[in-house]
């Protein structure tokens, strides 16, 4: 069978790579045979005489990302998959490639991760419920949608690699390299025939997400050593995790200025640590300057320096926060239900109301947790969810951060929906 009748226009085509609308753009060409595309999870996309390497398998919410627009360039058998990460949005649509490469009759590709790309899968599969609880946290995904993709679409590397490897095809070179960032799995790739670095989430053209609230610990100063090995390269083009992709001068530019964002918050906060500074002053007082803070790679739309700060410091400290009256404290609902009845109810949901009325909304949720946490009136408990679900949505709306948007806005809305209080 030729390859263009095994890929007309057959049921198969359709199975495999969906409407040419399914939310994904056509591929654009970087340089002669390298193209990448925008997806949730970007795709790299390597087109040789001798085969194809994918760089990430894009957005979880459709298997067939990468397949779809690569079939519209090219119809050479997949050789190998590279993952800058375990991810979802990098990592979990392997599955629908090795399918199509077997319906195609090709050989099955190989999958390349740095080796603790396995240890991350095994927890995935372990801990699948867990993070389908706080992705749908994160990105605000509704109960009746799937939160994080099925254990199989997870497909482990079959290739790993330590810290370094390469390999050669169609007469480029792909030089894999082992970074410690965004997670402890990423890879970045090089292709010094074509000057191309195809950085995964070591560059996602905003502030990068080191201290998200809901997730394991991230590494700063490796991350920042790992833009200035790709900043050494002095490479002409950079295809990003997310974003659009860089030329030129722009690279260093970028690359540089968020290395140098991380080894200040990382220096900062080791010598406050030092000077005997407890989290909560170190959080408050610590900021970037403002050429790195208001640089475009620092743009705190997703992750943001705040929540860096406090990462950095849990990567060092151990959980105690300096206050001695925290270290075995009495339960929040019985420190509240002392506060609410010195204070009153009454005028604590008043205070909350007047201070949410003068801007000052993060205030008022202390105020109505003291009411939520320590009243046994079900009305009144009603009346102040009600209150903190609006102040909330008031502190979220200040806020640039998507994923502490995120968080402030799922709450407020499904605070209404159940009993919040547990033991
Ligand atoms: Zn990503």
């Amino acid at each position: 069978m030729s390859e263009s009748s095994r890929l007309g226009d057959s049921f198969m085509e359709r199975q495999l790579y969906g409407p040419r609308d399914a939310n994904v753009s056509a591929p654009t060409e970087l340089v002669p045979g390298l193209y990448y595309i925008e997806s949730f999870g970007n795709v790299g996309m390597v087109v040789t005489d001798e085969g194809v390497v994918l760089i990430d398998t894009g957005s979880p919410s459709n298997p067939f990302a990468a397949l779809g627009p690569l079939r519209q360039i090219t119809k050479q058998p997949i050789r190998y998959v590279i993952y800058t990460h375990g991810h979802s949005d990098h990592a979990a649509n392997t599955q629908a490639i090795l399918y199509e490469a077997s319906q195609r009759g090709d050989p099955r590709p190989h999958v390349i991760g740095q080796k603790n790309v396995l240890r991350r899968m095994e927890r995935y599969a372990e801990q699948r419920d867990y993070n389908a609880f706080i992705n749908r946290i994160q990105f605000r995904i509704p109960q009746q949608l799937p939160a994080f993709p099925t254990t199989e679409r997870f497909v482990r590397p079959d290739i790993t690699y330590e810290e370094h490897m390469s390999f050669r095809l169609g007469g480029l070179t792909f030089e894999l390299h082992h970074a410690l960032g965004e997670t402890d799995d990423m890879t970045w790739v090089y292709i010094p025939e074509r000057k191309v670095i195809f950085s995964g989430d070591l560059f996602v053209s905003s502030c990068p997400n080191i201290g998200n609230p809901l997730k394991v610990q991230r590494y700063e100063v490796e991350w920042a050593e790992a833009l200035e090995q790709m900043a050494a390269l002095h490479a002409d083009i950079l295809s990003p995790g997310h974003g659009p992709v860089l030329r030129s001068e722009a690279i260093n530019d970028s690359l540089l200025t968020v290395a140098r964002s991380l080894r200040y918050l990382h220096d900062e906060v080791v010598r406050r640590m030092n000077l005997g500074q407890w989290q909560e002053q170190i959080v408050r007082e610590v900021q970037l300057p403002s050429e790195l803070a208001q640089h475009p790679a620092m743009a705190p739309i997703y992750g943001c320096p705040a929540f860096i700060v406090r990462a950095i410091h849990r990567r060092y400290a151990g959980w105690y926060d300096g206050n001695p009256s925290h270290l075995s404290p009495a339960s929040t609902a019985a420190i509240a239900a002392e506060v609410l009845a010195l204070a009153g109810g009454a005028q604590l949901m008043q205070r909350a109301q007047q201070l949410m009325r003068t801007g000052d909304a993060r205030m008022a949720l202390h105020m109505l947790d003291f009411v939520i946490d320590g009243t046994r009136d079900a009305v009144q408990k009603q009346q102040a969810l009600e209150a903190k679900s609006e102040a909330l949505k008031q502190v979220a709306a200040k806020e640039t951060s998507y994923i502490a948007r995120s968080i402030l806005t799922t709450s407020a809305e499904t605070m209404l929906q159940a009993e919040p209080q547990q033991d």
